[in-house]
């Protein structure tokens, strides 16, 4: 499938949803390329997940007074080029993303960072090392669920693509949040039913 009808599939499974949302979020640009970023405050401990690109997102992430954690969700730039310019406390990301940033915790199989905060590696057409955060409701997967570049061209891999549908329904959560959409925040069963709907036009 081409990206249009990947695109257009996405936005008809869009849904406004008035809920409030218990995090802050910088969104995501296109000019520079950069992700959503979001943070979660808990006792004195920000939970980043993403650092983006934007000054904006530095700006941001810079000013916050409380023991930074950031959790990388893949080593792309737009995700994580603010990291090299930043002072945080932790790192977590997947093998692949810890190689690019030289320093970090891998995370291999799921872990909690708090009650109620897991990481989940989520295998991906994307690339390697995706990891999703649960938070109450809300799964974070940043590009986890978009195809990979393969010689130009979108691709999604079929048998990961099974294993990226069978490992989100195994995990309990209500909305995805995924990165760079305008509908930042979408319900489980529609996006559930768009990735069956996509696996099986690929
Ligand atoms: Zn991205």
């Amino acid at each position: 499938m081409d990206i249009n009808g990947y695109t257009q599939h996405l936005k008809c499974y869009s849904v406004f949803m008035n809920i409030e949302l218990p995090f802050e979020r910088i969104p995501a640009s296109e000019n520079p390329l950069s992700a959503d970023v979001i943070v979660i405050k808990q006792g004195g401990t920000a939970y980043i997940f993403d650092v983006g690109e934007s000054d904006e997102a530095y700006d941001y992430i810079n000013q916050i007074e409380e023991k930074k954690v950031v959790i990388l969700s893949h080593f792309h730039r737009d995700h994580c080029f603010n990291l090299s310019r930043l002072k945080v406390d932790e790192i977590y990301g997947g093998k692949e993303t810890i190689k690019h940033t030289k320093t970090g915790v891998i995370v291999r199989s799921e872990i909690s960072l708090s009650d109620d905060i897991r990481l989940i590696p989520l295998p991906s057409s994307h690339c390697k090392g995706c990891i999703a955060l649960l938070y109450k409701d809300f799964l974070f997967v940043g590009d986890a669920l978009y195809p990979g570049i393969e010689k130009g061209n979108e691709k999604f891999n079929p048998q990961i693509m099974d294993n990226t549908i069978k490992t989100l329904e195994n995990i309990d959560f209500k909305y995805f949040c995924i990165s760079h959409r305008k509908l930042f925040v979408n319900p489980k069963e529609a996006i559930m039913r768009w990735l069956s709907f996509t696996r099986e036009h690929i």
